[in-house]
C-alpha cells in the first residue's frame, strides 16, 4: 500500500511540476486539487512526507513552483490552509526545508500580491500572517526580506487598521514580533510609529487577550532595544506607565498564571535603561522602590525567580553611579622615580595636571550617543567567525627563535662572577665548604632552640615594631598569663603606641589601662612544624628590608608562621540566589539611606593617623605591615564595611591583591566585607575560591595558620564608577564588587584576611637564611645580589648543584659541564602561590634525598625566587616600583627602571654568548581566574597551526622536546594538567619572559609554570582548594620532573623515550584534527543558575585590562585565554 502511495505523489508531483512549466496556467482548479490530493497522501503517510522532502527529491520544490504559480493568478486560501496544516507537522524540519528553498520569499509575494486587490480578503491575511508568523523563527534573513520586499509596511497598516479585531490582529502581531528583532527593522518601525502603536495595546490587567497582549510585549521589548526607540518611549512618557502597569499585574496576578506578561513589561524596561534618559526616567518614577518592594514580594516564590532576577539586572543598571571614597585614585603611597619614561601609562600619570579629579570624570555623561547606528549588521554570526586568532604571532620570522645575544661580550662579561660554578677548580679551596658570597642571613642565624615563642605586649617591645635605628631588644620571656586579656592588650598598644618609642604617633591613650603590664603570650613551638621558619629571624629580616611607607611593624602571619591544616579545603557550593540577595542588600543603600552608618574607620590618605579611633561600635583595620594592602574602609552597617585597596605605587589601578588585619570583633556575629573596587570582571571567588584568615588566638593555641574561610562569597559589578583614566580611556565603567561574610570565634582576637597565603620578601629572606643551613659537604650552595632594587632591596640569586665528587680532572669537567636549569618566580607581586611553590623547589633542592642528590649531581640550578622584591614588599599586585608590569618589559628592559629583569636577561645573554643557555627556563606565575596548574611555553607548529597562516613545511620543523617536561608533570604532578598547556605564542606576550627567552635567548624548554589561586577541577585534588602543602608539592614534582626529563634524554633511542614521543604524538593527532582540548581552553567555568552581568569585557590575567587594544584582542579571543 505505502508504494502504491508513494507512486501516487510522485506521479502528482510531476503532473504539477509539468503544469508549471506550461507558460499559460488555466485550470488553476485542477493544479489545486493536485495540491491538495499530495498534501493529504502526506499527511495520511508519513513517509511520504519524508519523500517530498528526502535529499535529492525536487517535491519541495514543485509545491513551492506551483505555490509561486498561484501567486500570479488567484490564489486559493484553502492550498493555504493545507499548506499550513502540512507545515504544522513534523517537528519544525519542514518549515526549515520550506525556509531554504525560498519558501519565506513566495509568502512575501503572495502577500503583495493579495493586498493590491481591495479590500483584501481577511481570511487570506489571517492565513497568511499565520504562515509567516511560522516560518519567520526560522529564517534568519526573514526580516531584512520583509523590508525589502516591502511586507513590513502591509503588516504595520493591517495591525493600525484592525486594533478591535482581534483574531487577525495576533497573527500580525506575532510577524511583527519577528520583524522588529531586525534592528533595521526597529529603526524603520519606531519612525512608522510603531513603538506608539504598541503602547495603544498594552493594558492593565484584564484576563482577556492575554495571548494577545503577551505577543505586543515582546514585540514592544525588541523594538526598544534600538536607543532612538528607547527613547522615543521615554519622551512619550512611557516609563512611569510601564511601572505602573508592572505595578498593576503584580498585584492582580495573584496566581502567577501571566510571569510571561510581567516579564516582558520588565523586558521592555530593562531595554530602556539601557540609555542614559531612560535610567533618568526610571528613577524619576520612583523605579528602584517599586521594583525593589515588588521583587521583595516575589523571592519567596522560587518560579518568580525571572522576574526577580531581571528587577535586580534593571536596578543594578539604574543605580546611581557612586564615586569612590578617595581623593585620588593613585596609589596612596609616593615614590618619585628616577627618571620618567617617555611614554606609557606612567608618564601619563606623571603629566596629569595637578587638580585633576582622576577618581571620577563624565565619563558617564557622554556613555551613549543615544542614536542608532544605521549600519547594523544584519547578521551577527558572520563577523564571529573572523575574529578569534587575532593575538596569535603571524610573523613567521617572528615565530622562529633567532638567537640575538643583543649586548657585546664586553658588557656581557662583567657577569661572570655570576656564575663562578663554572670556572672554579677546588684545588686551593676546602673542598668541602662551598661558599656564601654574600648571604641574606648575614648576622642573626643562630639555630632556634625549642623555647617557646614568646610575644611581648604593652610594656615590652613588640615583635610588632621594628627598631627603625637597628637597636633590638630581645623580648623578654616574663610572666605567662592567659590569652585574651592578653590580646585585647596587643590590640590597645598596637593602636596607642603603648609608650615605646616606636609606636605610631597617633597618640597612645588606653595603652597601659587595658593592656596590663609587661604582659606576656605565650606561642606554642612551632620549630618542629616549620623548620625553616623562625621568627625572630624574621623580625631580623624585615629590619633590612625597605618599603616605601617605611612600615614599623610586623604581620603576626608573617611573624608565626603558617602550618598548612590537615583537613580538607573543598571548593565551596554556590549558593543560588547569593549575588542577587547581595545586590537587594546595596540597593537598600538607597531605599532606605537613613539605616547607612557610612563612616570611615580606617584611612591610609591621613597618613599620621589612618586607624580611627572610635567608640568600640566599629571593627578596627590596619594594613601597615609588609604586603599589606588596604586603603580605606568604610563602616556601611553595624556588621557591613565597604574596603578600598589601593593601586600599585606609580599607577592608578592593578588592585586585586589584599591583606589587612582586623580587630574589635565581637563573636558570633556575622559580619559583611566588601572590596569595592576591584578591576577584573569575572573572579574565581564566583566558583569555589574563599578568601584567607588568620586568627592569633588560633595561633597562640597551637594553630599558627591561614584557613579558607567566608561564606556568602560573590563577585559582581557595582554601581561605583570607573574613571576612564582608569580604564585605559574606556568610559563608563564600574568597579566590582567581592563580598564574603565571616564571624569570629574568639573574643578579643586579631585576624588576618589574604587574597591569598602571604609570602613577604622579608619570608623569602629568612626562607634562604634557614637553607643555608640544610647545606651537606655533598651540596654546592652559593647566593648572591644579583642587583638592588629601585626600593635599595637586594635580588637573591641562588646557585645550587652537587659538589663535584673529587677534584680530579674528570670530576671537574663533569662539575662544570652539567646543564643549566634557570628559574625565577614572583615578578607579580600579587601571586604568592608562585612563592610558595618556589618554596617547595628551594627545599627539594637542598634536600638530603637521593633524588634530590641524583638532581644536583646532573644539572647547575640557576634561581631568582623573587623578581619583584619592591612589588612584595609594598603590597602591589602586579607592578614593581615603576608603575609598569615587569613581565611586559623583557624585550628591552630599562637598567634603572627595570634593574632585576635587566640583570636577569643579561645572565641569560652571556650565558648565550658562552654556549651555556640553559636547557630548561621557567617562571613561577600564578592564574586567578583557571584551576590547575599548567605551563604555557612556546611552539612555532601550534601556532602556524592556530592562526591559519600559510607556512612551508620547513617552516614547521620543529623538535617536540618541549611537550616533554609539561607531558612528565601531568603523569606525575597531581595537580597539574596537560589539558589547560599552551605552546601558542601570542603577540601580547611578546615582551614575556618565556617569549623573549624563547626567541632571543634560543631556549627551546622556556616555560610560564601558572598555578591556580583557587583549586583544582581534575586528579587527585579534584574540588579542593589550592594549600601551600600542594603548592609546595607541585614545586618538589617540578625538580622530579627534570631528573625523569634528564633519564629520558640520556636513554635517547631508548623505549622509554619512544613511549614519551608516542605520547606526544597522540597529542598532536588531537591538536591537528583541531581538537580544542590540548591547549585552547573554553570557558571552563560552567554557566551560572543566576544571570550575571559580566560585560564584553574581556578578564584575561595578562591582557593588560587597560589598554583598549588588548582588551579588543581579549575580548575577540575568549578561547584562548593564555596567561603569563
Ligand atoms: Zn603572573
Amino acid at each position: 500500500i505505502f508504494k502504491v502511495k508513494m507512486c501516487a505523489v510522485l506521479m502528482l508531483l510531476g503532473q504539477l511540476e509539468r503544469m508549471n512549466g506550461e507558460a499559460m496556467v488555466r485550470d488553476v482548479e485542477t493544479a489545486r486539487q493536485i495540491t491538495a490530493k499530495i498534501f493529504h497522501l502526506i499527511q495520511t503517510q508519513e513517509k511520504s512526507g519524508k519523500e517530498v522532502m528526502s535529499k535529492g527529491s525536487s517535491g519541495m520544490e514543485v509545491i513551492l513552483a506551483s505555490l509561486e504559480v498561484f501567486t500570479i493568478l488567484r490564489f486559493s486560501l484553502s492550498h493555504l490552509m493545507l499548506f499550513y496544516c502540512y507545515l504544522s507537522l513534523g517537528r519544525g524540519r519542514r518549515v526549515g526545508v520550506f525556509v531554504s528553498k525560498g519558501g519565506t520569499g513566495i509568502l512575501f509575494q503572495i502577500l503583495i500580491t493579495a493586498i493590491k486587490e481591495l479590500p483584501p480578503s481577511e481570511e487570506l491575511m489571517l492565513q497568511l500572517h499565520s504562515l509567516l508568523a511560522k516560518v519567520g523563527p526560522k529564517d534568519r534573513k526573514f526580516g531584512v526580506k520583509a523590508r525589502l520586499s516591502g511586507a513590513l509596511n502591509i503588516t504595520v497598516n493591517l495591525i493600525k487598521q484592525n486594533l478591535q479585531n482581534t483574531k487577525l490582529l495576533l497573527p500580525c502581531l506575532q510577524v511583527l514580533r519577528v520583524y522588529s528583532t531586525n534592528s533595521v527593522n526597529a529603526i524603520s518601525l519606531g519612525k512608522n510609529g510603531v513603538v506608539e502603536l504598541m503602547f495603544k495595546i498594552v493594558t492593565p490587567y484584564s484576563k482577556k487577550n492575554t495571548s494577545l497582549l503577551k505577543v505586543a510585549l515582546d514585540a514592544l521589548g525588541a523594538l526598544l532595544k534600538s536607543k532612538t526607540n528607547a527613547r522615543r518611549a521615554v519622551d512619550g512618557g512611557h516609563v512611569p506607565v510601564l511601572l505602573a502597569l508592572y505595578q498593576d499585574w503584580h498585584r492582580n496576578d495573584t496566581r502567577h498564571r501571566h510571569m510571561l506578561i510581567r516579564k516582558g513589561l520588565l523586558v521592555c524596561l530593562r531595554n530602556i535603561t539601557n540609555i542614559k534618559l531612560g535610567r533618568k526616567a526610571f528613577l524619576d518614577a520612583d523605579g528602584m522602590r517599586i521594583l525593589y518592594n515588588s521583587s521583595t514580594e516575589c523571592l519567596p516564590v522560587r518560579t518568580l525567580d525571572p522576574l526577580v532576577n531581571t528587577s535586580s539586572l534593571i536596578m543594578r543598571k539604574c543605580f546611581p553611579k557612586n564615586r569612590l571614597p578617595l581623593p585620588t585614585i593613585k596609589s596612596a603611597f609616593q615614590y618619585q622615580l628616577p627618571h620618567v619614561p617617555a611614554v606609557g601609562p606612567v608618564a601619563q600619570l606623571y603629566s596629569q595636571p595637578p587638580g585633576v579629579d582622576d577618581v571620577v570624570d563624565e565619563s558617564d555623561d557622554n556613555e551613549e550617543t543615544d542614536a542608532d547606528t544605521e549600519n547594523d549588521t544584519e547578521n551577527d554570526e558572520d563577523e564571529k567567525d573572523q575574529r578569534s586568532n587575532d593575538d596569535i604571532e603571524t610573523d613567521l620570522n617572528k615565530l622562529h627563535p633567532k638567537k640575538n645575544p643583543g649586548r657585546p661580550f664586553e658588557e656581557l662579561r662583567v657577569y661572570e662572577r655570576f656564575f663562578l660554578e663554572l670556572s672554579e677548580d677546588f684545588q686551593v679551596s676546602n673542598f668541602s665548604a662551598s661558599t656564601t658570597s654574600s648571604s641574606f642571613s648575614s648576622s642573626s642565624t643562630s639555630t632556634r632552640s625549642t623555647r617557646p615563642i614568646i610575644v611581648p605586649t604593652a610594656q615590652a617591645l613588640s615583635p610588632k615594631l621594628v627598631p627603625k635605628s637597628g637597636q633590638h631588644t630581645l623580648p623578654s620571656p616574663s610572666v605567662h598569663i592567659q590569652s585574651p586579656l592578653l590580646l585585647g592588650g596587643i590590640a590597645t598598644r598596637r593602636v596607642g603606641g603603648g609608650g615605646s618609642n616606636w609606636g605610631s604617633d597617633c597618640g597612645s591613650e588606653g595603652a597601659e589601662d587595658e593592656g596590663g603590664e609587661g604582659a606576656v603570650l605565650e606561642v606554642p613551638d612551632t620549630a618542629l612544624l616549620l623548620p625553616l621558619h623562625d621568627p625572630d629571624l624574621y623580625v631580623e629580616m624585615v629590619k633590612g628590608t625597605h618599603s616605601v611607607p617605611q612600615y614599623a611593624e610586623v604581620a603576626y602571619p608573617d611573624y608565626f608562621g603558617h602550618v598548612a591544616p590537615t583537613f580538607r579545603e573543598p571548593l565551596q557550593e554556590r549558593v543560588y540566589g547569593v549575588q542577587r540577595s547581595k545586590i537587594f542588600q546595596d540597593t537598600e543603600r538607597l531605599i532606605h539611606p537613613n539605616d547607612i552608618v557610612d563612616k570611615v574607620v580606617y584611612d591610609l590618605d591621613i597618613p599620621s593617623c589612618p586607624v580611627i579611633e572610635d567608640d568600640g561600635e566599629s571593627l578596627k583595620f590596619n594594613s601597615q605591615f609588609e604586603s599589606g594592602n588596604l586603603r580605606k574602609a568604610v563602616q556601611i552597617r553595624k556588621y557591613e564595611y565597604d574596603l578600598v585597596l589601593n593601586s600599585d605605587i606609580n599607577s592608578n589601578h592593578y588592585h586585586q591583591w589584599f591583606y589587612f588585619e582586623v580587630s574589635g570583633m565581637r563573636v558570633g556575629t556575622t559580619y559583611r566585607f566588601n572590596i569595592i573596587n576591584s578591576e577584573k570582571s569575572n573572579s574565581q571567588f564566583n566558583y569555589g575560591m574563599q578568601v584567607l584568615m588568620y586568627s592569633v588566638q588560633e595561633a597562640i593555641s597551637g594553630r599558627p595558620r591561614w584557613v579558607r574561610t567566608g561564606t556568602d562569597i560573590c563577585y559582581y559589578k557595582n554601581h561605583f564608577a570607573r574613571s576612564s583614566i582608569a580604564a585605559g580611556g574606556q568610559k563608563g565603567k564600574s568597579y566590582y564588587t567581592m563580598t564574603f561574610s565571616t564571624s569570629f570565634s574568639h573574643k578579643d582576637d586579631v585576624c588576618y584576611f589574604a587574597y591569598h597565603y602571604p609570602y613577604t620578601y622579608s619570608t623569602l629572606k629568612m626562607h634562604l637564611s634557614k637553607l643555608e643551613a640544610l647545606r651537606t659537604p655533598q651540596i654546592y650552595l652559593r647566593q648572591d645580589v644579583l642587583c638592588k632594587t629601585l626600593g635599595g632591596n637586594g635580588c637573591p640569586l641562588l646557585t645550587i648543584t652537587a659538589m663535584p665528587e673529587s677534584n680530579s680532572n674528570d670530576h671537574i669537567c663533569q662539575f662544570r659541564n652539567r646543564p643549566l636549569i634557570f628559574l625565577s618566580a614572583r615578578v607579580h607581586p600579587g601571586e604568592t602561590n608562585a612563592s610558595w611553590v618556589m618554596k617547595g623547589t628551594l627545599e627539594f633542592l637542598m634536600s638530603t634525598s637521593p633524588l634530590a642528590a641524583s638532581l644536583r649531581e646532573a644539572y647547575i640550578f640557576k634561581i631568582i625566587p623573587m623578581l619583584n622584591p619592591d612589588g612584595v614588599v609594598n603590597g602591589n599586585h602586579r607592578c614593581s616600583l615603576s608603575g609598569e608590569d615587569l613581565n611586559r618589559q623583557w624585550q628591552n628592559p630599562n637598567p634603572e627602571l627595570h634593574p632585576t629583569i635587566y640583570h636577569t636577561k643579561s645572565l641569560l645573554q652571556y650565558l648565550a654568548h658562552i654556549q651555556r643557555a640553559p636547557l630548561v627556563f621557567c617562571d613561577y606565575h600564578g592564574h586567578s581566574r583557571k584551576k590547575n596548574v599548567f605551563m604555557y611555553g612556546c611552539s612555532v607548529k601550534e601556532t602556524v597551526w592556530q592562526s591559519n597562516i600559510s607556512a612551508t613545511s620547513s617552516d614547521l620543523q620543529e623538535d617536540l622536546g618541549y611537550r616533554a617536561l609539561p607531558k612528565i608533570l601531568s603523569q606525575i604532578a597531581p595537580a597539574f594538567s596537560m589539558a589547560s598547556c599552551s605552546f601558542v605564542v601570542e603577540r601580547s606576550k611578546e615582551s614575556t619572559a618565556r617569549v623573549v627567552v624563547w626567541r632571543e635567548i634560543g631556549v627551546q624548554c622556556s616555560y610560564t609554570m601558572e598555578s591556580t589561586l583557587c583549586g583544582c577541577d581534575q586528579g587527585k585534588y579534584k574540588g579542593l582548594q589550592i594549600g601551600t602543602r600542594e603548592l609546595e608539592e607541585m614545586g618538589a614534582q617540578f625538580c622530579v620532573a627534570l631528573l625523569r626529563l634528564k633519564r629520558l634524554t640520556g636513554l635517547r633511542n631508548h623505549q622509554h623515550l619512544l613511549d614519551l614521543e608516542s605520547d606526544i604524538i597522540g597529542t598532536q593527532a588531537k591538536v591537528v584534527s583541531s581538537s580544542p582540548t590540548t591547549y585552547v581552553m573554553e570557558e571552563d567555568e560552567p554557566p551560572f543558575l543566576e544571570p550575571i552581568d559580566y560585560s564584553a569585557e574581556s578578564n584575561d590575567e595578562d591582557a593588560e585590562p587597560e589598554n583598549e587594544h588588548a582588551l579588543a584582542r581579549a575580548a575577540n579571543s575568549r578561547h584562548r585565554r593564555s596567561l603569563t
